[in-house]
């Protein structure tokens, strides 16, 4: 039976691959991956050869039938991402819906498991409590009010991914809904400038005004719930 193996890449430090993911990425027929440049670097630091063909938000929906065509003739495909675990916050679950769809039981969909931001920055933020909702990327427009009044009315940590360009003004928002409440920020994980930031949301808009240089990178805000 042909295998669409889900594997997670790492965000940050090229370390941080599973030997499972390694070897499954060294048995397949396929890569499937976003930006071939990007997966190419991780390819090549661990002597992976195998061939990439590039899956991404825009990819048509010709691409996933060519990639069921695939598992159907029996070739062993792997979804990765840029960084993290494919499907959250990046491609995968359009095909992954189609796959199961169209080839029920006559395909296995298997996690290889690793990193994500989302788990990580939880697993440092010594936030308590134990449920969370996270929502992904905030929508810049629609709905936007609207998840910041769910976050001040939630007893459960929030937590969503931010962008450089973003953060402030989400922090502008946060300032707005939910001034005394505990805010975490987990910035550049993995990486060689990893910071994680807490304070309440007037205070990390001071934060990042006197430290302009901290504003690049890649963001994951966690609130705590009330
Ligand atoms: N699927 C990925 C995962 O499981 O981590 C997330 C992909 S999403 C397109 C990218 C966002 O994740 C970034 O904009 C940032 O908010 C967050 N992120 C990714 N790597 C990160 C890191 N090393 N430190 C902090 N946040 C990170």
């Amino acid at each position: 039976m042909a295998t669409l193996y889900i594997v997670a890449t790492p965000i940050g430090n090229l370390d941080d691959i599973t030997f499972r993911a390694v070897e499954v990425l060294k048995s397949v027929d396929l890569i499937l991956c976003e930006d071939t440049r990007t997966t190419r670097v991780l390819l090549s630091r661990y002597e992976i050869s195998q061939p990439v063909m590039s899956y991404h938000a825009q990819s048509s929906l010709s691409k996933i039938d060519d990639v069921i065509a695939l598992l159907h003739e029996g070739k062993n495909i792997a979804l990765v991402s840029d960084a993290g675990t494919p499907a959250i916050s990046d491609p995968g679950s359009l095909l992954i819906a189609q796959v199961r769809e169209k080839l029920g039981d006559k395909v296995m969909i298997s996690p290889i498991p690793g990193p994500s931001a989302l788990i990580s920055a939880l697993s440092v933020s010594g936030l308590t409590g134990g449920s969370f909702c996270f929502y992904g990327f905030l929508p810049h427009k629609k709905g936007r009010e609207t998840i910041f009044k769910t976050i001040a009315e939630s007893s459960m940590i929030s937590a969503f991914y931010e962008s450089p360009h973003r953060i402030k003004k989400t922090l502008d928002s946060l300032v707005e809904h939910i001034p005394e409440r505990k805010v975490i920020i987990a910035r550049e994980l993995t990486k060689m400038f990893e910071q994680v930031i807490s304070g309440t949301p007037s205070e990390l808009v001071d934060y990042f005004k006197t430290h302009p240089d901290k504003v690049r990178g890649e963001f994951v805000v966690l609130v705590e719930g009330h």
